[in-house]
């Protein structure tokens, strides 16, 4: 059996963690291909058009698994993982959506991932879903334990450094001898990651030899930390991991600057990006740069060649 998985959304956080578990299971996992321009105007053709581009892209995504031919596409239903918060709106209603959109599809599997007592509800969502594709519920403990390996060892990465393309194998870093300013490129992985959407974004600093702190490098401890000094935190579990990353790299002074990698139509960053801004502020220069699927590779130069050159100055006068 063949089962498919979109690389957009959670894919850019658990596709390690899915991958060895269902291999682990005795299937093929397939992901759909890097973002491509056919694949995003197929999303933005058949989803509402005030859907943000994460959302439109991931019908493309989910239309390429299904013209080839998988048997079964994964798109769990992400709802909680940590304590007081949940996934964006667009996220708890995804399969539903998809499903209302997109006709013919293969079967879908969307267990709800609710970690309300952590690993023992993962778990317990594993068992469930292996038994769901005729396996025994122990064969699933067993592929979920394996997984959650696998999905650390990823995790390592990134916190050592890498960008989670990098980690999964999408780009690699070029290698660099301009020691340029040191940005923090705050925004969510789906968007930052995909080298399409993004504009490659990660390729562009790295040639002007910007070196990019994300927000899936800072330590998950300082972070939590971190949240704790906030009056009220944000309601939705990226959305917090950016503001909280912000505030990590401006306390510590790592960062020359900030830009705010933000999509066009995303209802939570017209709160994240405000608070983003008020932590840098007095701090170091901060920018944002708005997404959308008519985002074309001239503007975003244009902009990051001017907030560089801006930061290569200011470090040069200090
Ligand atoms: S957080 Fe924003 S960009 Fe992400 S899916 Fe929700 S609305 Fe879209």
């Amino acid at each position: 059996m063949r089962i498919g998985i979109p690389s957009t959304l959670a894919y850019y956080e658990y596709f390690p963690f899915w991958e060895v578990f269902f291999q682990e299971l005795g299937f093929e996992v397939v992901s759909s291909p890097t973002t491509t321009k056919a694949i995003l105007d197929w999303g933005v053709q058949h989803t509402v058009s005030d859907a943000c581009v994460p959302i439109k892209l991931v019908h493309g995504h989910v239309r390429a698994l299904a013209e080839d031919n998988v048997d079964v596409i994964f798109l769990p239903r992400m709802v909680r993982v940590a304590p007081k918060e949940t996934f964006c709106p667009k996220f708890l209603g995804l399969p539903d959506l998809i499903q209302a959109s997109i006709e013919d599809l293969p079967p879908m599997l969307s267990p709800r991932i609710f970690l309300r007592y952590g690993r023992m509800s993962l778990f317990r969502i594993c068992g469930q879903t292996a038994h769901s594709l005729g396996a025994s519920p122990i064969k699933g403990l067993r592929a979920c334990a394996k997984a959650l390996d696998a999905w650390h060892v990823f995790l390592r990465s990134v916190r050592r450094g890498m960008t989670v393309a990098e980690a999964l194998g999408i780009r690699q870093r070029m290698k660099n001898t301009v020691q340029g300013p040191r940005l923090a490129l705050l925004g969510y992985p789906y968007l930052i990651n995909d080298p399409f959407v993004s504009a490659n974004l990660l390729g562009l600093l790295e040639e002007r030899g910007v070196q990019v702190l994300t927000a899936e490098m800072a330590p998950p401890g300082a972070l939590k930390r971190l949240s704790r000094q906030m009056p009220k935190n944000l309601f939705w579990h990226y959305s917090n991991r950016v503001v909280w990353a912000a505030m990590y790299y401006l306390d510590k002074g790592m960062v020359d600057g900030v830009i705010h990698v933000t999509a066009f139509g995303c209802g939570p960053d017209a709160m994240v990006s405000k608070l983003v801004e008020l932590e840098a502020k007095g701090k170091v220069p901060f920018t944002t740069l708005s997404l959308d699927e008519h985002s074309g590779q001239e503007g975003i130069i244009t902009r990051i060649d001017a907030f560089v050159d801006m930061l290569v100055r200011k470090k040069a006068s200090a």
